[in-house]
């Protein structure tokens, strides 16, 4: 199988029959027709679809030698530079087809799962630890082309940092071990796409946890107990002209709930082991392989936002001012850094001892703090270039009825009938307005971490010896 089509990943997900909660109910019958999940549904199967493409398939497609397999590329685990291009162009391909803004396209979590593949060696002889699990699911994955979500954060009960002597804790933690597996109660944060992916990736995040909380595992979305508990929706169900994102590319985020879920113990990464959880984490190649992923991403969304940006720009006419074109300037600022860090990780990859061309942390972990920070102000940059522009927004229906040639006519902008110019706005509308909008500013915001806690990282792992002895050279001279 290997590649799959968009129809296959559609039928498959609909067998699944997952436990999915929405809106005070039980999801019953076809997922891919649910109004809060056929968009989503239908976008991820249109990046399936391209790699069946003929036009696109070298771009998507690897092919393993040895093996005489072709896989997506994003089960590519990188032995040279060349590779790590092929990765980042896939990424940035599949990501010009939703404009950056699926941030949990299947290659996100595929090259999470090949990251940890490629890091096995960290849990070998390691106490409850099988990193012969991990190579097992990827390869099983990789045959069959899955794709997952994954729950790593620890519910918002609490987050003194006291907060692990709290008793009666709702954290997910293996209650039990049977002869088939671990028993695991409790609940995560949060999993996007939850339940519209094949499998669900559990990883403990490093901190202060008991030791029944840190685990890894990967079990299928229709695990027995385990269910999905979705937000509301911020789909957009009328014609695309009114909401032309959030008809398409709302993911959907849900609470996930262990009911005594077993994961049976060839599907156990590690457990009962707090520093496996730490280490892991931080020394495996999670970090630059998903990093890499992630700011590949969000050049092409920023290229995006330029685009749109500056489209407002021409369709009101106000290209002439300074202030315009220093806040269009502050994005081609930010799009630049962005290519220049990924570039730099590429540059400054190396290979380990098992060959894994591994990219430069430090540029990409810069790249994303970076982009927490620049995001929300694109999105303020385009609110304030299109200041009433973003709410004169008559509907399609508005258009279409008697009214319509009015509009057409008094809605104008400098060189577009109404009709046009509304088009344009409700772009803009949908990306810096919507709820769903507004849930893509959180998510770029947060779903790397915290963005304090992120440069914290970025603080204590930079090398900053050598510039203090620069500077203290300052002082000895004559
Ligand atoms: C849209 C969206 C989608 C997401 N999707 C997923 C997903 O699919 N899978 C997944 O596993 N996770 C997902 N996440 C979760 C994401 O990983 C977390 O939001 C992130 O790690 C921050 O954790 P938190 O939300 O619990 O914030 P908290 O840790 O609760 O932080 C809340 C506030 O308290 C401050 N704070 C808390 N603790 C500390 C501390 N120790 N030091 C300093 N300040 C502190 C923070 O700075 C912040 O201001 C998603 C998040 C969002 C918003």
């Amino acid at each position: 199988m290997a590649v799959i089509s968009g129809a296959e990943y559609i039928d498959r997900i609909n067998q699944l029959k997952s436990e999915i909660w929405i809106d005070g109910k039980k999801v019953e019958g076809l997922i891919s027709n649910h109004p809060a999940f056929r968009g989503i549904m239908k976008s991820k199967a249109e990046l399936y679809d391209l790699q069946k493409d003929i036009k696109w398939k070298e771009f998507l497609v690897h092919k393993d030698n040895k093996l005489q397999k072709e896989y997506g590329m994003s089960f590519l685990i990188p032995e040279t530079r060349n590779d790590l291009a092929k990765r980042r162009k896939a990424t940035q391909l599949w990501a010009r087809h939703s404009a950056g803004l699926m941030g949990r396209s299947p290659d996100y979590m595929n090259t999470a799962l090949s990251s940890f593949a490629a890091s096995v060696h960290l849990l070998k002889d390691q106490k409850n630890c099988f990193p012969e699990n991990i190579l097992k699911v990827y390869e099983y994955a990789a045959e069959r082309d899955f794709s997952f979500t994954h729950t790593f954060v620890n519910p918002q009960k609490n987050r003194s940092s006291l907060a692990f002597l709290d008793e009666d804790s709702t954290n997910a933690r293996v209650v039990k071990e049977t002869k088939d597996g671990i028993i695991v109660k409790g609940a995560k944060l949060l999993a996007t796409q939850g339940g519209i992916t094949d499998e669900l990736i559990v990883f403990s995040s490093p901190g202060p946890i008991d030791a029944a909380e840190a685990h890894a595992f990967s079990i299928p979305s229709n695990t027995e107990g385990l269910k999905f508990i979705c937000r509301r929706s911020f789909a957009a169900n009328g014609p695309a002209y009114d909401s032309p994102l959030s008809g398409r590319f709302e993911e959907m985020d849900s609470v996930i709930v262990f009911d005594n879920v077993l994961v049976p113990w060839d599907r156990v990464f590690f457990y009962n082991n707090k520093e496996a959880a730490d280490k892991f984490f931080v020394n495996s190649y999670f970090a630059p392989f998903t990093l890499h992923q992630i700011v590949s991403r969000q050049v092409v969304k920023t290229e995006f936002v330029l685009g749109l940006a500056q489209l407002i720009v021409e369709t009101i006419n106000i290209s002439e001012y300074q202030h315009v074109q220093s806040k269009v300037a502050e994005i081609i600022k930010g799009l630049e850094c962005a290519k220049a860090l990924l570039t730099q990780s590429e540059l400054e990859a190396a290979a380990d001892q098992q060959g894994v061309m591994v990219p430069e942390r430090t540029p990409l972990y810069v790249a994303v703090n970076m982009f927490q920070e620049i995001y929300p102000r694109f999105i303020e940059i385009i609110q304030l270039l299109g200041a009433s522009g973003m709410v004169t927004l008559p509907e399609q229906t508005q258009f279409q009825a008697e009214i319509g040639e009015k509009l057409e006519h008094y809605l104008q902008a400098f060189e577009v009938g109404g009709r046009e110019r509304v088009g344009i706005f409700n772009l803009a509308f949908d990306l810096c307005m919507s709820a769903f909008g507004s849930r893509q500013t959180l998510y770029e915001q947060f779903f790397f971490g915290d963005p304090v806690r992120l440069s914290q990282i970025i603080y204590h792992s930079y090398p900053k010896s050598g510039h203090v002895s620069f500077a203290k050279q300052f002082l000895d001279r004559k």
